[in-house]
C-alpha cells in the first residue's frame, strides 16, 4: 500500500469514528452500561488521538532509515526499510471493546497491512457497530471484521497469518501463541495480571485514594491495568481506607446503583465469578449487588488470605483488597508471589524508594503517584512482560510493531577490497586486529 493510500485509509477511519461516536457510546452502554464520558475518554477520543498522530507522521515513519556503514563494507549505503508484514489478524477482548479492536488497527493500516478484526462476542452491540463502520468504507479484501465467539476465533487462528495481535487473558494468550507457532507467525500478546498498588507512609494519602478510586472503579474495575490489590503501610492503613470510602462516595454518591457514572459487569458469568471471589472475605465497604443488572458496587476487602481465590487470580472487577505491610521485605515477598504484572503503582514521596521499585521489579508499565493514566501517553510503549504479554504498541511503536524492519546494504562497484576473500593471506597478528572494521 502506498503511503498516500494508507493516509487516505486512516482519514476514512477518522471520519467513521467521528461519525459513529454517538452510536459507539450507545453500543458500549447497551453492552455493560459504560458511562458516556468513560467511553469517549477511554475509547473513541483516545483512538481519534492515535489516528491523528499516525496521519501526521506516517510518511516520516515509512521513510527508509539510513544507518552508518562500516569499513568492512566500504563503500556502501545501508538502510532499514519498513515493510508491511502482510495479512494481520487482530483479536480483541470485551473490556474496552472499541479501543482494543481499533487502536491496533491504526498501526496495522499505517504500516501498510491488510487486516481481519475479530471483536469480542461478549460485547455484541459494540462488535456489530465495529463491523458496520468498517465494512462501510473498506473493501473486504483490505480490512474485514469477522464477528463471533471462540469457535470463530479458533477457525481464524487455524489460517496462516503474517502477524497476530491478540488482547485478552493470559490463558487464551497461550492458545494463540501455540497456534501462531505452527506457522512461525510473529505475535503481540496483550495480556493481564495481578497489578500491585503500594501506598507507603509518606504518600499524600487523600490524593492517593482519589487516584486509586478513579483507576480501580473506572469501567467497574474491568481494566487490565487497574490496581488489583493495595499494599499499604500499616501506619496509614485506616487513613487510606477512610479516604477510599470518601472518594468512592464523592465519585458515585451514596446510591451507587443509581449513579450514571458507574458501569456494570459484562455478563452473568463474570458477575457470578466476582461474587464467588467475595465468599469468606471480610468486606469492609460495598459488596452490594443486583443479579438482574450484573451490578456489583465498589467493594473493599480487608486482609484477604493469600491462598483465597480472590488473591490467586486477576480480579477484573470492582473489588479492591487492602493489605497492610510493615517492611519493604514484606512488599517484595508479596509482589514476587505473582508472575510479572501488566502494571505496578506506587504512592510515595520517597524518591529513593520510587527508583528502587522501578529497578527491582519487572512489570509491563505503571505510574508513580497515579494509576492507569500512563496508557494515555502515546509515546510510552503499552504492553506486558512475561506472563502479562509480549510486545508493546501505541504511537510510533504501533507502526514499528506492524512493520518488518528490512535491512538492505547497497554496495558500490568501483572498488572491491580483497580482504575477505580466500585464499586468506592476512597474517594472524593483523587478523586479530580487524575488529575496527566492523
Ligand atoms: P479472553 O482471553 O477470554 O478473550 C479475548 C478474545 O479471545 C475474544 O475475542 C474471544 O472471542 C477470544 N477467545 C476466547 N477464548 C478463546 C479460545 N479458547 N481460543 C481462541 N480464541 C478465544 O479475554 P477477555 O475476557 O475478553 O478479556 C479479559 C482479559 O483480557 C483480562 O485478562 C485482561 O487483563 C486482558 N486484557 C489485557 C489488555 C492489555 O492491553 N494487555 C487489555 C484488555 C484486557
Amino acid at each position: 500500500m502506498s503511503v498516500t493510500y494508507r493516509k487516505q485509509m486512516l482519514e476514512a477511519l477518522r471520519r467513521q469514528v467521528s461519525k459513529y461516536e454517538e452510536v459507539i457510546c450507545e453500543a458500549v452502554y447497551a453492552d455493560f452500561k459504560k458511562p458516556r464520558f468513560e467511553t469517549m475518554a477511554t475509547e473513541t477520543q483516545l483512538v481519534l488521538a492515535e489516528i491523528d498522530h499516525a496521519i501526521k507522521n506516517v510518511r516520516q515513519w515509512s521513510r527508509p532509515e539510513q544507518v552508518r556503514s562500516n569499513w568492512l563494507n566500504f563503500p556502501s549505503s545501508d538502510r532499514i526499510y519498513k515493510e508491511p508484514y502482510g495479512k494481520v489478524l487482530i483479536i480483541a477482548p470485551w473490556n474496552y471493546p472499541f479501543q482494543l479492536a481499533i487502536a491496533p488497527l491504526i498501526g496495522a493500516i499505517a504500516a501498510g497491512n491488510t487486516v481481519v478484526i475479530k471483536p469480542s462476542e461478549l460485547t455484541p452491540n459494540t462488535s456489530a457497530v465495529i463491523a458496520k463502520m468498517i465494512m462501510e468504507v473498506y473493501p473486504e479484501d483490505y480490512i474485514a471484521v469477522v464477528e463471533g465467539g471462540v469457535e470463530v476465533s479458533q477457525k481464524l487462528l487455524s489460517f496462516q497469518w503474517d502477524y497476530i495481535f491478540f488482547t485478552g487473558s493470559t490463558q487464551v494468550g497461550k492458545i494463540v501463541y501455540e497456534s501462531a507457532a505452527k506457522h512461525l507467525t510473529p505475535v503481540t500478546l496483550e495480556l493481564g495480571g495481578k497489578n500491585p498498588c503500594i501506598v507507603d507512609e509518606t504518600a499524600k494519602i487523600d490524593l492517593a485514594a482519589k487516584r486509586i478510586v478513579w483507576g480501580k472503579f473506572i469501567n467497574a474495575g474491568q481494566t487490565c491495568i487497574a490496581p488489583d490489590y493495595i499494599l499499604v503501610h500499616s501506619s496509614v492503613k485506616q487513613q487510606l481506607i477512610d479516604s477510599l470510602k470518601k472518594h468512592i462516595e464523592k465519585s458515585y454518591g451514596s446510591q451507587i446503583e443509581a449513579s450514571p457514572d458507574f458501569a456494570r459487569i459484562v455478563n452473568e458469568r463474570h458477575h457470578q465469578r466476582l461474587l464467588s471471589l467475595l465468599e469468606g472475605q471480610e468486606v469492609i465497604y460495598g459488596g452490594a449487588n443486583n443479579k438482574e443488572d450484573n451490578y456489583l458496587s465498589p467493594t473493599l476487602v480487608l486482609e484477604p488470605d493469600v491462598e483465597s481465590n480472590l488473591m490467586k487470580e486477576e480480579i477484573f472487577g470492582p473489588i479492591l483488597p487492602v493489605i497492610a505491610y510493615d517492611t519493604e521485605e514484606e512488599i517484595q515477598s508479596y509482589i514476587t508471589r505473582y508472575n510479572k504484572p501488566l502494571a505496578t503503582y506506587l504512592f510515595s514521596t520517597r524518591k529513593r524508594y520510587q527508583q528502587k521499585l522501578i529497578n527491582t521489579f519487572s512489570f509491563g508499565g505503571g505510574a508513580i503517584n497515579d494509576t492507569v493514566i500512563h496508557i494515555a501517553n502515546k509515546d510510552l510503549p503499552f504492553g506486558g512482560v512475561g506472563s502479562s504479554g509480549i510486545g508493546a504498541y501505541h504511537g510510533k511503536l504501533s507502526f514499528d510493531l506492524f512493520s518488518h524492519h528490512k535491512s538492505v546494504l547497497k554496495k558500490a562497484n568501483w572498488i572491491d577490497i580483497p580482504l575477505r576473500y580466500p585464499p586468506y593471506t592476512l597474517p594472524k597478528k593483523l587478523a586479530k586486529k580487524i575488529k575496527w572494521m566492523f
